[in-house]
């Protein structure tokens, strides 16, 4: 790997910085990938301007979703989305179950059209349900779904506090994941917690198979910046939080195997009437114990 003159936005690092992937999807010719080997952080540079981001989330986000996704989701019908989003409320509830208690208040910052507050407001009834969601076409959708909904976190009032603070797969997304991370934690009551869940740089379909169009698939210009269980680590003990990092592999064995055999996305459950759902469970442990997974679960304390 080249060495890339950059300092690490993480641990500040510049000497063991070197250059990941010179492809970013979606990206320019002047936009690389970077390792810091320091800390075990990947970032992009040249970083998009602030203004740039704001622009693609308000607007752009969902297309970009929709041709990046193949077959396999739906990002532009919100209805058609929200149904297939059911599977992802069905493999993060369990992660929040324990701390959905009655009159909870909680704030899911990128909630999209709203599916997993709706799911929490199935389980919890009494629970009190904030979204925030700068995208024109979503916030559109959860406001008349009836969602108090904030477009941006300088919309919050001032003293507003929530017991439980969630988000999925956005602080990779965000310009500043360190300004994110203390603006969203100052928003907790005492004893509050903040769950969310990040994209790890350990997928074993990069770290493990090692497949060339994965990984030009991989590093995009959506994400800003992609942790793996140390860098994580190294993140969270730097603001002294106490917290827990929960290994998780997201995609399947059929989604593993058609990028073996075509390399390309899209290939959940293709052979889901073969594999027994014993196998596809076994296969994510296995890859979660290992930490050679997909994604992370990560629950921060207050
Ligand atoms: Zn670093």
């Amino acid at each position: 790997m080249d060495q890339s003159n950059t300092t690490c936005p993480l641990c500040e690092d510049d000497k063991d910085q070197y250059i990941e992937s010179r492809y970013v999807y979606g990206g320019t010719e002047n936009q690389d990938y970077i390792f810091c080997q320091a800390c075990d952080f990947y970032y992009i540079t040249p970083k998009p301007s602030e203004k740039d981001l704001e622009e693609f989330y308000i607007n752009n986000f969902e297309d970009f979703m929709d041709k990046r996704s193949g077959d396999d989701s739906n990002w532009k019908e919100e209805s058609v989305h929200a149904q297939i989003q059911q599977r992802e409320t069905k493999r993060r509830i369990p992660f929040l179950q324990n701390f959905l208690k009655e009159d909870i208040s909680i704030l899911e910052v990128g909630a999209s059209t709203g599916f997993m507050l709706s799911a929490i407001k199935d389980i919890e009834p009494s629970s009190v349900l904030s979204a925030l969601e700068p995208s024109k076409q979503f916030s559109t959708y959860l406001e008349k779904s009836g969602f108090e909904c904030y477009r941006n976190f300088s919309e919050i009032s001032k003293n507003k506090r929530f017991d439980l603070i969630i988000h999925f797969f956005v602080i990779a997304h965000v310009y500043d994941f360190e300004v994110f991370l203390l603006d969203y934690m100052s928003k907790l009551n005492d004893g509050g917690q903040m769950i969310f869940e990040t994209p790890s740089a350990t997928d074993p379909l990069y770290r493990l198979y090692d497949i060339p169009e994965f990984k030009s698939f991989y590093w995009q210009v959506a994400h800003i910046v992609s942790f793996t269980n140390k860098s994580m680590k190294y993140f969270l003990d730097k603001h002294s939080f106490k917290y827990e990092i929960i290994p998780h592999q997201r995609y399947d064995l059929s989604n593993h195997m058609v990028w073996m055999q075509e390399g390309k996305p899209g290939g959940r459950d293709r052979y889901s009437d073969i594999f027994s759902v014993e196998l596809e469970d076994d296969y994510k442990v296995s890859l979660e114990n290992k930490w050679l997974c997909d994604s992370m679960i990560v629950k921060v304390y207050k």
